[in-house]
């Protein structure tokens, strides 16, 4: 199969990787509206007049933030770390860093994001047609201390995963404690597959008919229909955001151009935590990704996107006042990418049994990190989940990781 282990990649290029968005500025507001759009529409209007609810458990708030495939040479190594100068420089001396992170499961998405949620590693489908076995992280959080489902929430771009991310097939859990899961990017191409179909391929020709477009997809699609698993409230749209999003949209499609996947995802996650406060929030990018194209150069400039919309994330964490000083964030690669040279060509995939593809890192950053300090020790993506299970206060469930002594509350 063409593109290995990363299903999603064989489509919707379109939208993978724009190096030139952040100097566009109609398009960061085009996907910031686009993004408060989405939240606008999940938000039930019961819940937006009551507001944000008491937290349960300890009222530490965790956000994971799990990058694609990205190889330590690209990253942190003396040649890497023009990739990433958010990570290295702004955030590195205030962090808890884990110089080795390693995925000892299988090297592909879906399993690899499950198995870091799970704490047990996961060897289900490698397309997401299978929940994890193992409770997620999700559902002892909600299970375990009688969460809502709003405060726990999945944002992606990756689309090699499904909604099945959010909960287990296990039967003392299951998805009636599972988080919600959203697909911000799913949502743009959802329109013009829709467009597409019903013949009106010329509207989207058209940039200037975008708007009319996506708002259909939106309120003529349910939840379900998308691959979403949100609620199971309301379908209408926040009336309170419409008009700031038409009037955003309306400066994009002067612009026209590609838009990152990943752009698109950091405002979706920005607005549902300012609308939703989630105590347990994960989110997944994959701009990087574009290296099953074989080009170098957009998975390089997938590496910066993340790096950029990482800090950004830490930014708004540090700035909103549900989140700073209460608040874990955690950053890690799913896994490497195959070394120079291999059979499985290189950087372009992820399944070589090798330290390339299987040692990582991971950061942490925020309320349960002591001291800022480099640990050298090896650790495994399974322990993050007892880690954070314990942040939480959920009560401790059998899993294979075990927590991290340097993360506490
Ligand atoms: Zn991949």
């Amino acid at each position: 199969m063409e593109n290995g282990l990363c299903p999603g990649a064989e489509r919707g290029s379109e939208f993978v990787v724009d190096p030139g968005s952040l100097q566009d500025p109609s398009k960061r507001r085009f996907l910031n509206a686009a993004g408060m759009l989405m939240a606008g529409l999940m938000l039930p209007r019961a819940r937006a007049a009551q507001g944000p609810g008491v937290p349960a458990g300890s009222g530490h708030k965790v956000v994971v933030v799990v990058v694609g495939g990205v190889r330590r040479d690209e990253t942190f190594s003396p040649d890497g770390a023009v990739n990433i100068p958010h990570l290295s420089t702004d955030l590195l001396p205030q962090s808890l860093f884990y110089r080795h992170a390693r995925n000892e499961g299988v090297t592909a998405h879906f399993n690899a994001i499950s198995s870091i949620l799970t704490g047990t590693w996961q060897r289900v489908d490698d397309w997401g047609k299978l929940a994890p076995t193992s409770p997620t992280l999700f559902e002892q959080f909600r299970k375990g201390l009688h969460v809502d489902r709003s405060d726990t929430w999945v944002v992606a771009s990756n689309k090699a995963l499904t909604s099945l991310i959010g909960a287990s097939s296990d039967t003392n859990f299951g998805p009636a404690y599972g988080a919600n899961v959203v697909f911000p990017k799913q949502l743009m191409l959802m329109a013009v597959v829709e467009a597409l179909r019903q013949g009106r391929t010329a509207n989207m020709a058209d940039r200037s008919k975008v708007e009319v477009e996506l708002e259909s997809a939106m309120e003529g699609s349910n939840y379900e229909g998308l691959g979403w698993n949100v609620f199971d409230g309301s379908d209408q749209l926040d009336p309170r955001v419409r008009g700031t999003i038409q009037n955003a949209i309306a400066s994009f499609v002067q612009s026209g151009g590609p838009t990152s996947g990943d752009e698109l995802t950091f405002f979706m996650t920005r607005e549902i935590m300012r609308k939703f406060t989630p105590q347990l929030l994960v989110v997944a990018f994959s701009d990087v990704e574009a290296a099953h194209f074989g080009s170098y150069a957009l998975h390089t400039s997938g590496i910066k996107t993340a790096d950029r919309l990482t800090f950004q994330m830490w930014q708004e964490i540090e700035a909103n006042p549900d989140y700073r000083g209460k608040t874990t964030m955690v950053v890690l690669p799913e896994f490497g990418r195959d070394p120079d040279g291999s059979s499985t060509n290189g950087f372009f995939n992820h399944r070589a049994n090798s330290e390339s593809t299987r040692d990582t890192w991971m950061m942490a950053l925020g309320a349960g990190v002591d001291k800022p300090q480099t640990i050298e020790r090896p650790i495994r993506h399974i322990d993050l989940c007892p880690t954070l299970a314990s942040l939480l206060g959920c009560p401790p469930l059998d899993a294979q990781g075990r927590r991290l002594e340097e993360i506490r509350g």
